[in-house]
């Protein structure tokens, strides 16, 4: 009896011992895969981190030689025009600068049909074709060769331009970039309608004039206009506030 009883309670300290070595190998192999995991969250992250950082860097890459502006931009366009580098009444290409009502060369702080300078019953109290007049803001308020874009010219911009709707410095907008690959940022600077403090869409789109009437219309003139998801021209009410980026035929 003697001799069974030994070999029996070996038998239990073996098992006892197996079944913690088995217990401690599944431990180890959760810790493994836990760890694994871990460290492909980790490298994720990291490349997130990585990609936020590019982004940061090409939205501040320079887009002019230097900080005298308006500089022009020579975007490679088939017509030789070239554009600014910034709007009227910026200082830089990512500011909003100033709203003008089609055809007024002073900056307002509300806009509407009675306080527009060129609403008559009779259109040609104004040219339909304002670039280089009186009544272009580009010409008025940058001389030289600076006009405001004809509709031929932006809608150009339109058909030779790749776009991406992106953020520089803070500011919404779209980066078009042109058949040379030389790049003109647009900030989504809104259009004012009534008081200037009621520009609700400033961030969410861009609206900029042609010097360019419409000849069917009574109150509209051809502009410019762009979205996250959308960049076109079409024509709008010519008393409204909307931004002007002047070229340089
Ligand atoms: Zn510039």
């Amino acid at each position: 009896m003697e001799k069974k009883t030994i070999p029996n309670r070996w038998t239990g300290i073996i098992l006892i011992w197996t079944g913690i070595i088995l217990i401690a190998l599944g431990l180890l192999g959760i810790w493994l895969i836990y760890q694994e995991n871990w460290h492909q969250k980790d490298l994720e992250s990291d490349s997130q981190t990585e990609k936020q950082i590019i982004d940061a860097e090409s939205s501040s890459d320079p887009l002019c030689p230097d900080e005298h502006h308006p500089h022009f931009i020579d975007l490679g366009l088939p017509s030789g025009t070239r554009w600014a580098c910034c709007n009227i009444g910026a200082t830089k290409p990512e500011e909003s600068g100033s709203h003008f009502a089609w055809g007024e060369t002073e900056e307002k702080r509300s806009f509407d049909m009675d306080n527009y300078a060129y609403y008559s019953e009779n259109r040609r109290t104004i040219d339909s074709e304002i670039a280089g007049t009186q009544y272009d803001v580009a010409f008025v308020q940058w001389g030289g060769q600076w006009r405001m874009p004809t509709l031929d010219q932006i809608k150009e911009l339109v058909e030779e331009c790749k776009w991406t709707w992106t953020n520089r410095n803070g500011k919404n907008g779209i980066l078009l970039t042109g058949p040379n690959e030389e790049c003109l940022f647009l900030p989504a600077a809104g259009y004012c309608w009534g008081e200037k403090k009621g520009n609700e869409v400033e961030g969410s789109g861009g609206y900029y004039w042609s010097s360019t009437m419409v000849l069917d219309e009574d109150l509209n003139s051809f502009y410019i206009f762009f979205s996250a998801d959308d960049l076109d021209w079409n024509y709008f009410d010519r008393f409204l506030g909307l931004s002007v980026r002047p070229v340089c035929p």
